[in-house]
């Protein structure tokens, strides 16, 4: 049983917390991951790509939501290194969303009016194989502690910043006392009014949510709102309901962005249960994303109109505020990029 109170979550004084302990035991070996999970590794779909860019990372409470011996499971197709990774398609790219060119300084991206984008650290709980930032250069572009200054001053320059995203990679991957002392330097900016957290951990390691990170939640004078990242209802188990209870009690909005995705959550079931899911968590639905076209990642997209197609049928199913924005990132825009479904609504017939 994974413990997600944040009372039993709590090591002994001067002791690493719960959380690190458990990403330090995540899976990192593939045939530990198929051994655990009842496959047979010489399944010619179970090959697993070439690791070398981007290694293989599951926390153990994450693999144990996945069905055994399933190799179709929505959970595993979305950690496990397919060999289809390795193939190259044209127009899938290692910088798919432009990010490259728009780094401002050091961790700072600026693509978006009021709203600055933090690189926070490299680091994430668990390595999704769709993610664009597979390819990013972390090791030059991170603001890692010593360079937060550059950073800070830059935000302080510009009056226009009222938010900061902190992201990354996953910025919980940051210890408490490092969050604790960039949140506190971003406090005493006095334009800023709203800090948002773009985080996966407390989906894939809720022992994240501890009474050491609530600490530093408390003392901050900005707004708060934390943007989750699940994409199927079967990742939001119990322990992650309960991890949430103490964000929800603070009433921090909790938001969460999917990614559409071929094989986890491309058909209108899967959407409305994980929008219904959410809900029951305290969560709403934010965004869906259209797959950022990064090299490697080609075999999880999906046509555009089929997407469209299935907000269509989500959207007669599901109350309208369960009904996510289906976006896309395109390089260049001043916003994400809305796209439009409604067209193919044909008016009530009578
Ligand atoms: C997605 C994103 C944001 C946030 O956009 P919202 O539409 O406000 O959620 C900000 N900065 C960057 C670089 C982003 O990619
Ligand atoms: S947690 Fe987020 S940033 Fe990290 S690999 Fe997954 S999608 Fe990418």
């Amino acid at each position: 049983m994974i413990p997600s109170n944040p009372q039993n979550n709590q090591s002994a004084p001067g002791r690493a917390p719960v959380w690190q302990h458990e990403l330090r035991q995540a899976f990192t070996r593939p045939h530990e991951l198929l051994a655990f999970l009842g496959l047979d590794p010489a399944t010619p779909a179970l090959r697993a790509a070439s690791l070398r860019d981007f290694p293989l990372r599951v926390p153990r409470g994450f693999a144990a939501r996945m069905r055994k011996g399933d190799p179709r499971d929505p959970l595993f197709l979305q950690v496990w290194p397919a060999p289809q990774e390795d193939e190259t398609a044209p127009g899938y790219v290692i910088d798919a969303v432009g990010d490259l060119h728009r780094v401002r300084g050091a961790g700072l991206i600026h693509k978006y009016r009021g709203r600055v984008l933090l690189v926070a650290t490299g680091a994430c709980a668990v390595h999704c194989r769709y993610c664009f930032r597979r390819h990013f250069p972390y090791s030059e572009q991170l603001a890692a502690r010593e360079r937060w200054a550059p950073a800070l001053a830059e935000i302080a320059a510009d009056p226009g910043i009222e938010e900061v995203i902190l992201s990354g990679g996953d910025p919980l991957s940051l210890s408490d006392d490092k969050l604790a002392e960039l949140v506190g330097a971003l406090d005493a900016i006095p334009q800023l009014k709203r800090l948002r957290i773009h985080t996966r951990q407390p989906v894939v390691l809720p022992e994240r949510i501890d009474e050491r990170l609530l600490a530093w939640l408390d003392t901050t004078r900005l707004q708060t709102v934390f943007v989750l990242h699940a994409n199927h209802a079967r990742e939001l188990d119990a322990s992650v309901a309960e991890a949430l209870q103490p964000l929800r009690r603070r009433g921090i909005p909790l938001l969460n962005q999917a990614v559409l995705l071929r094989g986890v959550n491309d058909d209108v079931e899967s959407l409305a249960t994980l929008s219904e899911r959410l809900f029951e968590c305290g969560v709403l639905p934010y965004y869906l994303h259209l797959l950022d076209r990064v090299q490697g990642a080609a075999h999880f997209d999906l046509p555009e109109p089929r997407a469209q197609e299935l907000m269509r049928m989500l959207s007669s199913r599901l109350p309208g505020y369960l009904v996510p924005k289906l976006v896309r990132e395109i390089a260049g825009e001043p916003a994400k990029t809305w796209i439009n479904w409604q067209d193919g609504i044909s008016p009530q017939a009578d």
